[in-house]
């Protein structure tokens, strides 16, 4: 199913309970604005590649729009237009003064070289920049993309319209960005697991966890929850699953991962898995934390972990999650689970525009607090209208875009 008729069905889901007038779910759909570009590179052979860039802007009721940039082969528009909406619904669940956006070029950064990846950031800012800025359109990382590529994309910007560290976040500490932003969404991850196992009466120590993807999320979702003594007992990313009962030991992997190109490739410490046995491993969580569509219609039925958290955008498609759902297997949406980097890419603008540089204490402390907010409002709605958490959050998100939208006039 395309991704953005997936997400669709989430917002009809919550729209129904919500009681949403007809009108209103189309606007609350519809994108604001949807732009994709060419971008001509010069490759470090001299030869000329024309790749395809887009920027989708989807509401901006509650506040300038925001979400990352993605660099994966797989990018489309109807990707871009899905994720776009997710971060929309996102930074209202978590209440942050956002709308949502989303962008991505079409490009395998496994085979670019540093300069090839800066030649191709810099030129889709040419194309783009007048769309971005501080005060409408605010990137920051996402698949394929991180620190360096958003202080290239400043520095592009900065180029055309002065300067503005607040045009994009996710930047390096030493570049006007904020200690925590590269762990916040695992972080994040592994908060939420911990209020969730709290709520369900669950013991954190022990607690048996598998995680799909060792990139930036995955890694810091590993190393909170192995800090906190869950046993992290299977790791996986592009080069296969990594199985250990015993668990294993994250800071040796971590180095490894480091040590080898950011790739797990032949761990030693683990026996080897297939991507799809890891999703299939009897463990107390799992965490698909690298693509979208990992859990669908044929592996869902073997999924044997009672609790899901998605930390991933969009990991299991709609068809799965009905299955999943009426399995009784729990499951935390993408929409809060990950907002952990949103959260803190807000708190990164928020520095920028006071020229005042946070602490890392006081981010850990105000994310805490605010994923917390989060959680509790999504837990009580989820158990007070009796939907799943998903319902929940969708219904908490689209209703303050709703009441925001129409309080400000649409028309
Ligand atoms: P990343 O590029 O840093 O890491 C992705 C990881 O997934 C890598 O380890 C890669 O090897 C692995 N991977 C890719 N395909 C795989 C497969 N088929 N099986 C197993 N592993 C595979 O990306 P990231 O920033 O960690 O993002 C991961 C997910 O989290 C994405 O869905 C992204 O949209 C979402 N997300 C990221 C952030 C953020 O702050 N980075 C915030 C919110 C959501």
């Amino acid at each position: 199913m395309p991704a953005f008729q997936a997400t669709q069905q989430y917002f009809h889901r919550a729209a129904d309970q919500l009681e949403l007038a007809e009108s209103l779910r189309v606007y609350l759909i519809t994108p604001r604005r949807e732009l994709q570009v060419q971008i001509p590179v010069e490759m470090d052979s001299g030869q000329l590649r024309s790749l395809i860039g887009y920027r989708v802007q989807h509401n901006r009721s509650r506040g300038p729009m925001k979400g990352g940039l993605r660099y994966h082969p797989e990018v489309d528009l109807d990707e871009v237009r899905s994720l776009a909406s997710l971060m929309t619904w996102k930074t209202a669940v978590v209440n942050i003064p956002y709308g949502g956006a989303k962008g991505g070029i079409t490009v395998d950064v496994s085979k670019l070289s540093e300069r090839e990846l800066e030649r191709i950031t810099r030129k889709f800012v040419d194309e783009i920049h007048d769309m971005i800025g501080p005060d409408s359109d605010i990137p920051a990382p996402d698949m394929g993309t991180d620190h360096r590529v958003m202080a290239w994309l400043m520095d592009q910007y900065n180029k055309y319209h002065g300067f503005n560290p607040g045009v994009v976040t996710g930047k390096p500490v030493e570049h006007y960005g904020i200690p925590g932003r590269e762990e916040a969404t695992g972080r994040g991850v592994g908060l939420l697991a911990m209020k969730l196992l709290g709520r369900l009466g669950r013991k954190v120590a022990g607690t048996r966890v598998a995680i799909q993807g060792f990139g930036n999320v995955g890694t810091h979702t590993a190393k909170f929850l192995h800090e906190a003594e869950c046993k992290i007992v299977a790791i996986s990313d592009t080069s296969g699953g990594y199985y250990r009962a015993a668990g294993i030991d994250v800071p040796h992997a971590l180095r490894y991962a480091i040590d080898h190109n950011r790739l797990l490739h032949e761990y030693p410490e683990a026996d080897r898995i297939s991507n799809e046995q890891l999703l299939e491993l009897d463990v107390d969580i799992l965490i698909p934390a690298a693509i979208g569509n990992a859990i669908n219609a044929t592996n869902a039925a073997r999924v044997r972990a009672p609790i899901i958290l998605e930390a991933a955008n969009s990991p299991i498609e709609p068809v799965a999650d009905k299955l999943l759902d009426q399995k009784g297997i729990i499951i935390l949406p993408d929409i809060l689970a990950n907002a952990g980097g949103v959260t803190v890419s807000y708190f990164e603008w928020v520095q920028n525009r006071q020229y005042y540089q946070w602490s890392l204490d006081r981010v850990r402390q105000e994310l805490d607090k605010t994923l917390s907010n989060a959680f509790e409002h999504t837990w009580n709605l989820s158990r007070e209208r009796k939907v799943s958490l998903r319902t929940a959050a969708f219904m908490l998100g689209i209703g303050r875009v709703a009441r925001a939208a129409t309080l400000g006039g649409i028309s």
